[in-house]
């Protein structure tokens, strides 16, 4: 997921999960590889195929069916399977007769229904889903539920057609990393637990689905759609969109689903993906999953992309007409290799799926765009690191973070992607190029369609990096990296000698010595965005103007310079822009884009009356969690839960 830059608006939120495990945080040591935020026992039933049969609901915004479980039986005296679920109506659970009954069942396809109850609800964790079953020496077993979502659901966003690019239908997708997907499937949701599925979904037949699956690009709009997802993979890979969503080839293995109005800009944009693939085939090894499409979608999606496997879902606010923000598609491309095929087996490892990746990203970009443009990146994303570093508490520092009877959201801030990505450029720099390389390739071939903890990853690198070179980088120091707050004093930091330039302009334009039209001429987006975040607390209006003057920033068409801009524009109170930022703050979904405007609008009256008005006419457009956030920052207290 592409998410970074979120302020750390939720972390003063301690979480009162009631739920076991029980254990309270500080007082004993944290179980690696046990997941704090799953009710599953998956120490006696093992969930290894899924089978869903939904219906959507676009008017009524439910999906209601059924969900069949193929599962594993590890303790064959355990006499209850236990599963996720979040605000979803359980109407009806059966067994297969044959796990009930043997061979005096009459037929395979004969069921009979089990006992089940709900648990108390945890506000984080949701319910757990406990199903009576009897003993059994069968090694696999199969359970149906029959159930429907709830208006709650966290994970689904159901969009009116005036919320959508086309504004003609209605338009469902879901967002589930880390744990939304219990609020739409009832399942083991733990991203240790990995499934293949199929799907059979039914629509209206006037939208088409997608699923992070097989997808047929040639498919005829019928209103039935059948997915097959043959690797497997974790829960909250699990994704669907429906809409009306017209598909446009890029390559022999890639391609665009978009609403009509964005197809042709999206496809251009994003032409350069399957030199993207080539490149990551070329650094990490085969790319495992068939086709690679890219999902556009509606402006209200609250995060960067999501690597959904075979489908990433990316915002629209990367289409700037010049491939200058396509880094966000290289990132969750990236995540084929770190994260769905080698996946964090808990929400405290999230780095391995994040820090690699943001790694990967760079050296993905360094490949087809070029040393200077992921170097550019490098540098503002370390800078990010540390704006993010200090307000974290020390313990929120570490890259192995401590999230028991926390919300895994927390897993989520700069310090998984950029420390991680530093303490990979640092094994990098340290054992060179062509041993690192050797080292990826064999990592992710070793645990590929697995998941594992941070411990497991350290033992993989110590036998195979550390020991197989001994006296470059010692066990305490990646420990060190891994557990300590901080950046490390020997970690590699990126430059950039294109971004010193920019540097020496602002300081220049500063002193008055440089004039505004002979600024930037040549720059590219990461430069702009460079020049504006390093701008001073305060500037005067008549500097401002000269420089919208200038550049018309106000009208940027890259969402990124225009995020910049609008920060000046709150924190000097720019009056002429402020009906540029009503209509950002309106169209845009994308947390890490609007949430620290909000931040900074509520430092003053003036702002804060803004913000609140503005809110409340954009609040029905935003996701569920950017609700959640912005909630927090404009009406704190309001929804105590709901702020969640
Ligand atoms: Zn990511």
């Amino acid at each position: 997921m592409r998410i970074s830059r979120m302020r750390w608006y939720l972390a003063g939120a301690a979480l009162a999960c009631g739920a076991p495990p029980a254990i309270a945080a500080d007082s004993s040591r944290i179980d690696p590889g046990f997941d704090y935020h799953s009710y599953a026992n998956v120490d006696q039933f093992l969930v290894t195929h899924i089978e869903l049969d939904l219906r959507v609901d676009l008017d009524f915004k439910t999906i209601s069916g059924v969900v069949g479980l193929e599962f594993k039986r590890l303790d064959p005296r355990a006499t209850q399977i236990v599963l996720d679920t979040k605000d979803l109506t359980i109407n009806d659970v059966n067994q297969r007769a044959t796990d009930v009954l043997g061979a005096t069942a009459k037929s395979q396809t004969f069921w009979v229904s089990r006992p089940f109850h709900l648990e108390k609800p945890d506000p984080i964790l949701g319910s757990a889903l406990v199903i009576d079953l009897p003993p059994s020496r069968k090694s696999v077993e199969s359970i149906r539920i029959d159930y429907e979502t709830t208006a709650t659901a966290a994970a689904l966003q159901w969009l009116t057609p005036k919320q959508t690019a086309g504004r003609h239908k209605a338009f469902l997708y879901t967002q589930a990393e880390p744990i939304g997907t219990r609020t739409w499937i009832p399942l083991q949701d733990t991203p240790q637990v990995r499934a293949t599925y199929k799907a059979e979904i039914h629509t209206p037949s006037n939208v088409l689905a997608v699923m992070s699956a097989g997808n047929d690009p040639k498919v005829k709009r019928t209103g039935d759609y059948s997915f097959v997802m043959p690797q497997p993979i974790p829960s909250y890979l699990i994704a669907l969109a429906v809409g009306n969503l017209e598909f446009k080839e890029t390559g022999p293995r890639t391609g665009v689903y978009a609403e009509k109005p964005v197809i042709k800009a999206a496809a251009k944009e994003f032409a350069d993906t399957e030199s993207m693939i080539a490149a990551g085939e070329k650094l990490f090894g085969p790319y495992r999953w068939g086709r690679y499409d890219i999902l556009v979608m509606p402006p209200s999606f609250p995060v960067g992309g999501m690597e959904n496997p075979r489908l990433s879902f990316v915002t629209p606010t990367v289409i700037a007409g010049d491939k200058s923000l396509v880094s966000v598609v290289a990132h969750e491309l990236a995540h084929s290799w770190s994260g769905n095929l080698v996946t964090n087996a808990t929400w405290r490892d999230a780095w391995l799926n994040e820090g690699f990746t943001a790694y990967l990203e760079s050296r993905i970009m360094t490949q087809v765009y070029g040393e200077q443009r992921a170097s550019m990146q490098a540098v503002l994303d370390l800078r990010s690191l540390r704006d993010a570093l200090a307000g974290l508490n020390p313990k929120d520092q570490a890259l192995a973070i401590d999230l028991r009877d926390r919300d895994p959201e927390l897993a989520f801030s700069e310090v998984p992607y950029e420390k991680g990505r530093l303490l990979l450029s640092y094994l990098d720099a340290k054992f060179g190029r062509d041993r690192f390389d050797t080292f990826l390739r064999g990592y992710f071939e070793h645990f590929a369609f697995k998941s594992i903890t941070t411990e497991q990853f350290n033992q993989y690198l110590e036998e195979n990096l550390l020991e197989r070179f001994p006296g470059i980088v010692t066990h305490e120091q990646v420990l060190a990296w891994e557990n300590a707050p901080g950046i490390p004093a020997d970690a590699v930091l990126p430059v950039s000698s294109a971004l010193s330039q920019v540097d020496d302009a602002r300081s220049a334009w500063l002193g008055g010595t440089l004039d505004p039209k002979k600024l930037g001429l040549d720059w590219v987006a990461q430069q702009w965005q460079y020049f504006l975040d390093g701008m001073p607390a305060e500037l005067k209006d008549v500097d401002l103007r000269r420089l919208d003057q200038a550049y018309g920033l106000t009208r940027s068409a890259n969402a990124e310079i225009e995020h910049s801009w609008l920060e000046l524009v709150v924190r000097n109170n720019y009056q002429p822009s402020f009906a540029r930022l009503e209509e950002y703050l309106k169209t845009i979904g994308r947390r890490k884009l609007i949430t620290p405007l909000y931040l900074d609008l509520m430092k003053t009256p003036s702002g804060s009356e803004f913000a609140k008005r503005v809110y409340a006419l954009a609040r029905p457009g935003y996701h569920p969690d950017t609700v959640a956030a912005i909630d927090a920052i404009v009406t704190p207290g309001a929804d105590a839960e709901g702020s969640q």
